[in-house]
């Protein structure tokens, strides 16, 4: 210790250097969130190759995403000044894949084997169901691949699994499928994620020579977000750290997330006892957060019973409480953050220093639909951005063939999906005439299904597909359009297709649709709607040092942001139901670890929100607080919520009138930026069981907007608002503005929802 230690160490405090310092043997540091343990991490790889201990080879290194093992590779060669061949730093999958590419013929694969995707997997699962005869009703794919991979992640190969699970099981047959589904990968030369660290541990277990060679290679190893490890991913690292014992793991029980999908939080929890002599080192200062931030969040995570507990403090400056704001209704919420981000731009906070942290995939769309409105760059991360997710562009892919019937790329895109037994061949032949007759493709589906030119089948189920868009066109004009879009996802079956569907995805899936539904709700054509949807997809994104990024709290572990949004605290969403119902109190707690998550991303500032209504399963429900708040202390909380959570209680049972003026008086003054100006007044001209579409006239009572951007608009300007679409303004009266839209006709808006149009 008297010895000067390198520049690197500069600003650790004791007990990460002692982390840094402790390179032999086993070491655990077990600590919450934002003491530097990944810090730590990076320091002693530098450290390791720095002192000649390690050469860069020689060390492995595990992250959680390939976008943490970027960021650290990118760190180390800042820190170390050069670049650096030869990492094995990665996440497990990557680094178990890139030795069993070294070693594939010794499990009967080739090299350059194929790692499937979940679809392929499916594809293959459903294949040896129907040769085995089973019933895929009780059976669906999609559970058994479950099965098969959570038997994976516990480093279960077929012959491992107990008899006792068997039997539980379906009785040995989904043992047997397990067995045929290896099978099968192995003759396509294939292997599944799952199997890449299972294979790692059969070649390690088979063969010691192996096993030895990467010992000696690897003499160093690091792995962080250790408490999110499976029993396979434990099993892989036992055995390389076996000898030399070098293994550093960091973790934080507080932060286990991934329960549902494998991992085991025991892991962290029994390393001393798996590595006998471990150094366990645990770290209290928190350097990311205020003192507020932080006090929130442990006040919060002190409620779950199954923990180890551990105190955490920070010398930062007070700082700002965590604020609590409600909205009326997940729109208003949005804009309510939509508000605060461009306050945030005009004192010139970067946009990259923001993020939206959501719970569930859904929520992303109106925050999408805001920032595209008020041309606020934005990604999504972890995700495709709403519009772009596979079954919103299923959906959207049969609206557009019922708003213009011969949109061949929809058609070709939905014609079989669901299965209806329209399959190449079919599809050939209707590429075939459509090219002869130079007609589109849906009319020469049009045409075919009139003459025999199909197999009875395929003629019959095309046949009923074309009827069912040309019904669906009749009812177009008169059908509100979310109604319109609800049956047309439950007639073809598209809905059901999910709702089948036993994946972990699936349910999301499903919550996307109804938010889809939900969303066109607000529209009063189809046309309008797929315009408008155009427009928003064609908002392309730019650096991300300039663009807010939006991801769900699950993918932000590990990340930090000056500004932290979390949305939708809401009972049923956050905690989340599924959770509750799956896993009951065990579920609760592990909800209440992601919430813990969330709060501790913020370095500076955490807004927490929550809607008093929201759509849930396409009505309007009055939302309850989430539990979670009751848990913050209070004293770390600014509460700005109060007000509107009970007014609208108040107001629940009132009868909604739409009309000027109609639930909104005060804060259309208040030019401060401020939420509470709004909070007086701000419900929205329409109560919980109100249709949207059936207000006659939009009035958003958002004062701060009105402020922003003025009543500047004249008669015979050319105006884009976000739900009617273009249009020409007729007359101005203040801020209320009459327009003649294109599509939507005579409409009275506020000036604060339009933006002036140049086409
Ligand atoms: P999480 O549990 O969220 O993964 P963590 O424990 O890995 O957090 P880090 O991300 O390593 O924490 O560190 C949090 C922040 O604190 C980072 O910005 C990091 O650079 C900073 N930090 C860590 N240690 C120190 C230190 N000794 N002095 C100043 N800043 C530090
Ligand atoms: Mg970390």
């Amino acid at each position: 210790p008297d010895m000067p230690l390198p520049p690197y160490f500069a600003g650790l405090n004791e007990r990460q250097r002692e982390a840094v310092l402790a390179l032999d043997g086993p070491v655990l540091v077990l600590a919450g969130a934002g003491t530097g343990k990944t810090r730590v991490l990076t320091t002693r790889l530098v450290h390791l190759l720095m002192t000649g201990k390690a050469r860069p080879g020689e060390i492995l290194a595990v992250t959680f995403t390939n976008k943490a093992a970027a960021e650290m590779k990118h760190r180390i060669s800042d820190m170390i000044a050069r670049p650096v061949e030869g990492w094995w730093l990665g996440t497990f999958h990557a680094l178990a894949a890139r030795i069993l590419r070294a070693h594939a013929e010794l499990v009967g694969l080739t090299p350059n084997f194929t790692i499937l995707d979940t679809d392929d997997q499916l594809r293959l699962i459903k294949q040896l169901m129907q040769a085995e005869n089973i019933d895929s009703q009780k059976w669906p794919a999609r559970v058994i691949l479950g099965v098969i991979e959570r038997w994976k992640d516990r480093g279960l190969p077929p012959d491992k699994v107990s008899r006792a699970e068997q039997a539980e099981l379906g009785g040995g047959r989904l043992l047997d499928l397990y067995r045929d589904y290896q099978q099968r990968l192995a003759t396509l030369n294939a292997c599944d994620f799952g199997d890449l660290l299972l294979h790692n541990i059969t070649i390690f277990t088979a063969h010691p020579d192996i096993l030895s060679r990467y010992q000696q290679r690897f003499r160093y190893m690091l792995v962080d977000e250790y408490q999110d490890s499976n029993v396979a991913q434990y099993l892989w690292l036992r055995l390389l750290a076996q000898t030399h014992r070098n293994l550093c793991v960091v973790g934080d029980d507080d932060q286990s997330i991934y329960g549902w999908r494998g991992a085991e939080v025991e892991n962290i929890l029994k390393f001393e006892k798996d590595f006998p002599g471990a150094k366990v080192i645990r770290l209290e200062q928190n350097y990311r957060s205020t003192p507020h931030i932080l006090g929130a969040a442990s006040g919060l995570i002190a409620h779950n019973a199954d923990r180890h507990g551990k105190t955490l403090w920070t010398d930062k400056d007070e700082g700002e409480k965590v604020v609590v704001a409600a909205a009326w209704d997940g729109t208003e919420e949005a804009r309510q953050i939509g508000e605060e981000i461009e306050s945030l731009q005009r004192r010139q906070v970067q946009l990259g220093d923001i993020a939206i942290l959501v719970r569930a995939g859904f929520q992303t769309r109106e925050f999408e639909e805001r920032f595209i409105t008020l041309g606020i760059p934005y990604r999504v991360i972890g995700g495709p951005r709403f519009y772009e997710r596979q079954e919103i562009r299923d959906a959207l892919a049969y609206l557009r063939i019922i708003n213009q019937p011969d949109d061949a790329l929809a058609f070709e895109r939905i014609v079989n999906v669901p299965r209806r037994g329209i399959g190449d061949s079919t599809m050939r032949q209707l590429n075939d005439l459509a090219r002869r007759l130079e007609v589109s493709l849906p009319e020469a589906a049009r045409r075919i299904v009139e003459t025999d030119e199909l197999k009875p089948a395929a003629r019959r189920s095309l046949g009923t597909l074309m009827q069912d868009f040309a019904r669906w066109r009749s009812m177009a004009d008169t059908l509100p359009q979310g109604e319109l879009a609800q049956q047309v996802l439950d007639e073809s079956g598209y809905t059901a297709m999910w709702r089948n569907d036993k994946s972990i995805e699936a349910p999301g899936r499903l919550e996307n649709l109804k938010e889809l539904v939900h969303a066109m709700e607000e529209f009063d054509s189809l046309g309008g709607f797929l315009e408008h949807v155009a427009l928003v997809m064609e908002n392309s994104g730019g650096e991300p040092g300039e663009m807010v990024t939006i991801m769900t709290l699950h993918g932000a572990k590990g990340l930090e942001f000056d500004i932290v949004f979390l949305p939708g605290w809401e009972e049923g969403l956050f905690p989340h139901q599924r959770s509750l119902d799956e896993n009951g109190m065990k579920g609760l707690e592990e909800e209440r670890r992601l919430a813990y998550v969330g709060i501790t991303r913020a370095r500076r500032r955490a807004t927490i929100s929550y809607a008093a209504n929201r759509r849930i399963h396409n009505q309007w429900q009055s939302a309850l607080p989430s539990r979670f708040l009751a848990e913050l202390p209070k004293e770390h909380l600014d509460r700005r919520d109060t007000n509107l959570f009970q007014q609208s209680r108040m107001n629940q049972d009132a009868d909604w009138q739409s009309g000027w003026g109609g639930g909104w008086s005060g804060g259309v003054s208040d030019p401060s930026g401020g939420w509470r100006g709004r909070n007086a007044g701000g419900q929205a001209g329409y109560g919980p069981g109100m249709r949207r579409r059936e207000r006659v006239i939009d009035i958003e009572p958002d004062a701060v907007m009105l402020v922003k951007r003025g009543a500047s608009h004249q008669a015979g300007d050319r105006v884009f608002h976000q739900k009617f679409g273009y249009g020409r303004v007729v007359s101005a009266d203040g801020d209320k503005l009459e327009i003649d839209f294109d599509k939507a006709g005579l409409k009275k808006v506020m000036a604060g929802f339009v933006v002036r149009a140049d086409r």
